[in-house]
């Protein structure tokens, strides 16, 4: 258990492993299910009309999309990429970025993975090819 400064509020508090104090943890999570409901009745809704329809303030709203908890089909251009600043509408990076994001993370591991194969298959090959010398000796020996 640590004091840490409040994600949204600022404000310092106990934490037991969370970046919001019990406050804004509950307030945010009240705030969730009426932004959703209204998302899933107007998905092209922009955030100025789920603001006026909700009276949730902006910054909450982003806060879900950022958090990948909502998607809209129109973040009218606030919620943005964190690498490139292109307008996206749900989690941190847009298709680019996250594509980028996979090649540099996922490739250089699958390229390590077929190595690592490819070397099991050499040693596979060894070892066979030793085994059928060694018969093809012994087989040559009792032909003697
Ligand atoms: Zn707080
Ligand atoms: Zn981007």
């Amino acid at each position: 258990m640590q004091l840490i400064k409040c994600k949204w509020c600022g404000r310092s508090f106990q934490s037991y492993g969370y970046n919001f104090c019990p406050k804004c943890a509950q307030e945010l999570d009240e705030q969730y299910k009426p932004v959703r409901d209204y998302l899933y009745d107007n998905p092209n809704a922009t955030i100025d009309e789920v603001m006026e329809a909700t009276g949730i303030a902006q910054r909450v709203i982003l806060y879900y999309l950022r958090d990948g908890r909502l998607q809209m089909a129109n973040s009218s251009g606030l919620l943005r990429c964190e690498q490139c600043g292109a307008p996206i509408n749900t989690g941190r990076l847009c298709e680019t970025c996250t594509g980028k994001v996979e090649e540099r993370i996922v490739k250089p591991l699958q390229e390590r993975m077929a190595k690592m194969r490819k070397q099991e298959q050499k040693q596979d090959g060894g070892a066979g090819s030793r085994m059928y010398t060694y018969q093809e000796e012994r087989f040559r020996g009792r032909d003697r």
